[in-house]
């Protein structure tokens, strides 16, 4: 199976199982708009629960809070999405279709790097035991020739984007000879910058109609309400806002699913430092960061950094973290050292000073800033194609399974009945009871066991707990574990105590790296 055809089946499966609903389906959906379903909601809460707890009970100088959607419009001008919030555009002439003249770069950069490593595959297997991929890398002519055009179009996208050169990308995108993928040609439009943020009206008309906007990044929220968190909480340097909330941006180029969405939700850290401070941070947050996505156990080489090289104006460090999603390596999430860029503009926007009084050297300055940027739509992306497998059982069948992290899991244990009658749904019902306060857990007395536990897989419940015959008898059950669909007896009151052990969040943060 392809990669894209696994994707295909992931979204089909999404779909099926109450994840995932493209939103307003009846009306044919709304572009790049989707809907979480009742198992959905699930997963999404969880992952939320883990960066959460992550941030604000781990470390003790990181505090959380929750601003409106609706700002102040002259947030937005002071944080400069007003006036440079766009993406470069351009249209195909002949397919009529829009693309991101940095995203077809991107990925044209990205093909020429599949390019070289099929070189490399190539001379791996040819030279066997003596390869020297470095040797190769710096000799073999195909190479050498692949990298060179590559780093001299990288270099003239950098450079354009850096100094907004419109004119300058479109030669670039000429130059490199892309198509577009819908109509095959090359007859491409002028470049154009398209703002991302929505607006809407607030007020009556009649008070005078006032344009606000639709937040486009939850982290004005926390720098508006640095003081105020500040000194209500009594905070010292250093020490962090979070938040969790809805963002959204007029998209241009909108598929790949949950990955880009006009709707979505972030979750944003700024951690506020001493000047001067801040690239040490910086280092410690990229590292704290990778931990906790390491800690899902998807393996190390899924994921890595991506060092920006041109960096917006108000950043002197920034990189992401990509995923290896089933279209490559992405973007989940975008760590940046923004220096006292946003404070300041606040101060001169709103006349109203926003300075720290640090007693230990008793002087006023405005704080530096990391901020830890990540999307929970990706993330939840993340989670179900990492998660995702179809197994071929050793008795012929086949199995569809979310093989995700336990905490992470929707349901966290199914109670199911062996058969509907001698009492036995009394006691599996007894044991729902048992477990619900403290777990989502699900009963289910439908169909055989085999089609009950299928059902289980593929929504990724890491417990099935069977209820017997035997259990009336000696208040047993069988436990069945989703990954190894091994299955033992336990106690019925030894299951709080399993369930809490592997499917806790606990589980998850005794895996963390604090900074500090
Ligand atoms: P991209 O380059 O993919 O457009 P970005 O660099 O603009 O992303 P940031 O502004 O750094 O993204 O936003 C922080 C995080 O928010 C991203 O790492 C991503 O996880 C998430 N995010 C941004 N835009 C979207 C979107 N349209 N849909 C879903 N998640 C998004």
């Amino acid at each position: 199976m392809t990669q894209e055809e696994l994707f295909k089946k992931l979204i089909a499966h999404c779909k099926e199982y109450g994840f995932i609903f493209p939103s307003s389906e009846i009306y044919d959906g709304l572009s790049a708009v989707y809907d979480y379903g009742q198992m959905g909601v699930e997963l999404k809460n969880n992952i939320k629960r883990y960066w959460w707890d992550s941030m604000t009970k781990l470390h003790d100088n990181i505090v959380g809070i929750d601003a409106a959607i609706f700002m102040h419009p002259r947030v937005w001008e002071a944080s400069g999405h007003v006036g440079a919030f766009n993406d470069p555009l351009i249209d195909n002439k002949d397919s009529k279709k829009r693309y991101r003249a940095d995203v077809l770069l991107e990925d044209w950069l990205a093909k020429q790097d599949e390019k070289i490593e099929k070189e490399i595959e190539k001379g791996r297997k040819r030279f066997k035991e003596n390869f020297d991929e470095a040797q190769f890398r710096a000799t073999n002519p195909r190479v050498l020739e692949l990298q060179a055009r590559r780093d001299e179009i990288d270099a003239r996208m950098v450079k354009a984007l850096n100094e907004n050169d419109l004119e300058g990308l479109r030669q670039i995108i000429i130059d490199a000879e892309i198509v577009c993928p819908i109509s095959g040609t090359r007859n491409w439009t002028e470049v154009r910058q398209f703002n991302l943020m929505f607006d809407t009206k607030i007020g009556s008309v009649a008070e005078g109609a006032n344009t606000i906007y639709l937040r486009p990044e939850t982290a004005q929220g926390i720098f508006v309400n640095f003081l105020n968190v500040q000194k209500t909480g009594r905070m010292k340097l250093p020490f962090g806002i979070a938040q969790i909330g809805k963002a959204f941006r007029n998209e241009i180029v909108a598929r790949q699913f949950i990955f880009r969405m006009r709707e979505f939700e972030q979750m944003e850290m700024q951690f506020f430092v001493r000047p001067g401070e801040e690239l040490g941070w910086f280092a410690k947050w990229k590292e704290t960061r990778m931990n906790w996505h390491r800690a899902l156990g998807f393996g190390d080489d899924s994921y890595r950094f991506h060092d920006h090289e041109k960096l917006a104006h108000y950043a002197n460090a920034a990189t992401d973290i990509e995923y290896r999603f089933p279209f490559g390596f992405k973007e989940v999430e975008g760590i940046h050292s923004r220096t006292n860029f946003d404070l300041s503009r606040h101060e001169e926007f709103s006349g109203k000073k926003i300075r720290y009084f640090d007693p230990e050297t008793n002087e006023s300055y405005i704080p530096y800033v990391i901020e830890t940027s990540i999307g929970v739509d990706r993330m939840v992306l993340q989670v179900l194609s990492a998660g995702y497998k179809e197994e071929k059982l050793e008795n012929g069948e086949e199995r569809v399974v979310l093989a995700i992290p336990a905490p992470l899991a929707p349901v966290k244990a199914a109670i199911l009945p062996l058969v509907k009658k001698d009492g036995l749904p009394e006691v599996a019902h007894r044991i729902k009871d048992m477990l619900k306060y403290d777990f989502n857990v699900q009963y289910d007395e439908k169909d055989s066991i085999g089609k009950r536990y299928r059902r289980q897989d593929a929504i990724g419940t890491p417990f099935c707990i069977t209820v017997d015959h035997q259990t009336l008898e000696d208040n047993t059950v069988t436990v069945r574990e989703r990954d190894t669909m091994e299955q033992h007896r336990i106690a019925i009151d030894e299951l709080p105590a399993l369930v809490k052990s592997q499917a806790g969040m606990r589980a998850l943060l005794d895996k963390q790296s604090i900074t500090r």
